[in-house]
């Protein structure tokens, strides 16, 4: 058994053991549920899905449905336009509080039953069977294979959903539904009675937690924009009146569902998934609670720890860089007088901001001390964040003005993004190096030089 599982199963007997909450029952056919079933799924950045327990049990998504709709509305019409209907802020209060704001009638956030179901009614559709057949849909797309509705859980809520009834119409006549409430609840309970396992959810929460990339198809189903701000609401607003609490003790986004499903996306490493139907007061899982709050310590998963950099971004600094290329003995001569003229710093990875700083220090270390070249090699970067390739931008065209040759080398996709930048752009280290060699050859200075006085550091 390998060791994830190993250790998933280990916590699963242990959290097993738990007792305590209840069944919810204002949902007749919920409180048929066994509350011995307890399953725990994780579905990581690969890919990979490790399970331990009832993970295939299914179970009906409920509220775990809100910020997978909540990202599809946001798809469809913006965020601005989002906010204008539905807020972002939390509660406080109970996930079916009859509470919207002062004045527009505008649900707190589209976490709570208000505002998921002003959120359900935004999803463009031609008709309430097309909306609810989108929505399928689109769940369908986070999980990776087709989801179905349980019909006599969907039966049931329609039977007794009078309060969330009551809070479509309150929202119709304050101006913040436009929709036939009765309608609208109609597809919200038929998005809440969507079928999925613990095992399904974990690819689902997987997708936000690696920016709307679905790590087991490979399909893109949202933007990575529209998956940071689904996971912040999360953060927010996901945990009802429990929110806070459980920012500070877990610190991962997350959202419960009263059917006793709960998933957390850990962003950039997992998505996790867990079921049992015993609920607290606030209406989240017991053991689900109780489960990650231990992994969260144990594995370091707040989102506030300080991040660890495992892998190093620069990899080599070169002071006196030649290329393959045959030069004859007059063009050696020319390019050995000063041999430290070509530094090369090479890098690797994804270049956020902690990277990038790295590197541009390793750059400024090596700058050969009077007007040479610098070759960034970064044809081992995986990617660059627009905030990053500004500061390389600039350090580039600011050695370039103190008189240095420039090159960076790079794979194809970026450089097709590399018009009108300073200096030149290729693919291989060699060849850069080989730009600059052709530039002392034929004393050239660096286009946009203003001083190529020995620059002294
Ligand atoms: N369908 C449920 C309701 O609206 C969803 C609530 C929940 O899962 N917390 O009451």
């Amino acid at each position: 058994m390998d060791p994830v599982t190993e250790s998933l199963n280990e916590l699963h007997r242990r959290i097993s053991a738990l007792t305590g909450g209840e069944v919810a029952s204002y949902i007749p056919k919920l409180a048929q549920a066994d509350p011995d079933d307890f399953g725990i799924a994780i579905t990581s950045m690969s890919g990979h899905r490790y399970q331990a327990g009832k993970a295939d049990t299914a179970f009906t998504i409920q509220s775990v449905s809100k910020p997978f709709v909540y990202a599809l509305a946001l798809t469809d019409l913006g965020p601005d336009e989002m906010l204008r209907h539905v807020g972002a802020e939390p509660s406080g209060e109970a996930f079916n509080a009859i509470s919207l704001e002062p004045g527009t009638g505008r649900p707190a956030n589209p976490m709570v039953n208000a505002g998921a179901i002003a959120t359900t009614a935004l999803v463009k559709a031609a008709d309430p069977a097309a909306r609810s057949a989108r929505i399928l849909g689109w769940l369908s797309a986070f999980a990776g294979r087709p989801l179905d509705h349980d019909e006599d859980v969907y039966a049931s809520e329609a039977a007794s959903g009078d309060r969330n009834r009551a809070l479509a119409y309150l929202m119709r006549s304050a101006g913040s539904l436009e929709d036939d409430p009765y309608s609208v609840t109609d597809t919200y309970f038929r998005q809440c009675s969507v079928r999925v396992t613990a095992a399904d959810l974990a690819v689902m929460a997987a997708t936000l937690a690696k920016g709307g990339l679905n790590p087991v198809t490979g399909e893109r189903v949202v933007s990575q924009d529209v998956a940071v701000r689904t996971l912040a609401v999360m953060a927010t607003c996901g945990m009802y009146d429990g929110a806070g609490q459980w920012l500070l003790n877990v610190g991962l986004p997350a959202k419960s569902g009263v059917a006793g499903g709960l998933i957390a996306a850990s962003p950039g490493r997992f998505g996790i998934a867990l079921y049992s139907t015993p609920l607290d007061t606030e209406g989240n899982p017991v053991r689900a609670v109780a489960a990650l709050t231990e992994m969260s310590e144990r594995f370091s998963l707040h989102l506030m720890h300080a991040p660890v950099h495992l892998t190093t971004t620069v990899t080599d600094t070169v002071h006196a860089a030649r290329s393959s290329r045959a030069r004859d003995s007059a063009q050696a001569a020319v390019l050995d007088r000063d041999p430290r003229r070509i530094a090369v710093v090479g890098a690797q990875g994804d270049l956020e901001f902690t990277e990038t700083e790295q590197l541009l220090n390793a750059v400024v270390r090596a700058t050969p001390a009077t007007p040479g070249a610098m070759v960034l090699d970064l044809t081992a970067v995986t990617g660059i964040s627009p905030g990053p390739a500004t500061m390389i931008i600039a350090t580039l065209a600011d050695l370039q003005r103190r008189g240095h040759h420039v090159a960076i080398a790079l794979q194809q996709p970026f450089l097709d993004q590399a018009d009108g930048h300073p200096g030149s752009w290729t693919t291989t280290r060699d060849d850069a190096v080989a730009w600059c060699e052709d530039r002392f050859l034929s004393g050239e200075h660096p286009v946009g030089a203003q001083d190529i006085a020995p620059h002294s550091q």
